[in-house]
């Protein structure tokens, strides 16, 4: 069963819906085999977006993901992948479909309430970063 990694980012869980996200997740029946709430350092945001380090808006975007708490889940079932990127919706919630969780909870393209990995690779990468073996349930 194919697994990812999805972040409530900053700006949703001061808006106080994370709870909304959590439940949109189980009722699309995307299990949750791992769920924390931390709050990233600088150098740790820096860390996990390195992908980004030569974009215009990495400083920015690790200052908005260090500047409060997120929750990050791990989400196990058929196309977790793929079917985590459809219902987060496009990056910039302006290009979002309605019912998308960017469409309904998203502040603008860098405050886009939840992240989702992109691919198996990047999957793998980012459980690993938040999660060990003994915390995947
Ligand atoms: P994520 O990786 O968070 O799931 P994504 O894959 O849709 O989002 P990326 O292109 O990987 O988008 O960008 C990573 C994050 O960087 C975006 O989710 C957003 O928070 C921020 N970002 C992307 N483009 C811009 C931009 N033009 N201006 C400001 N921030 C941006
Ligand atoms: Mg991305």
């Amino acid at each position: 069963m194919e697994r990812t990694l999805s972040i409530i980012k900053p700006d949703a869980v001061s808006k106080g819906v994370m709870g909304k996200i959590i439940d949109r997740f189980e009722r699309e029946g995307l299990k949750i085999v791992a769920m924390k709430m931390v709050k990233l350092t600088k150098e740790e945001a820096k860390a996990f977006y390195s992908v980004h380090r030569d974009k215009p808006f990495f400083d920015s975007l690790t200052d908005f993901m260090s500047s409060g708490p997120v929750v990050v889940m791990v989400l196990e079932g058929e196309k977790a992948i793929e079917r985590n990127r459809e219902i987060m919706g496009a990056t910039n919630p302006k290009d979002a479909a309605p019912g998308t969780l960017r469409h309904q909870f998203a502040t603008d393209v860098e405050k886009n309430a939840v992240h989702g990995s992109d691919a198996p690779e990047t999957a793998q990468r980012e459980i690993a970063f938040f999660f060990s073996e003994q915390e995947l349930v």
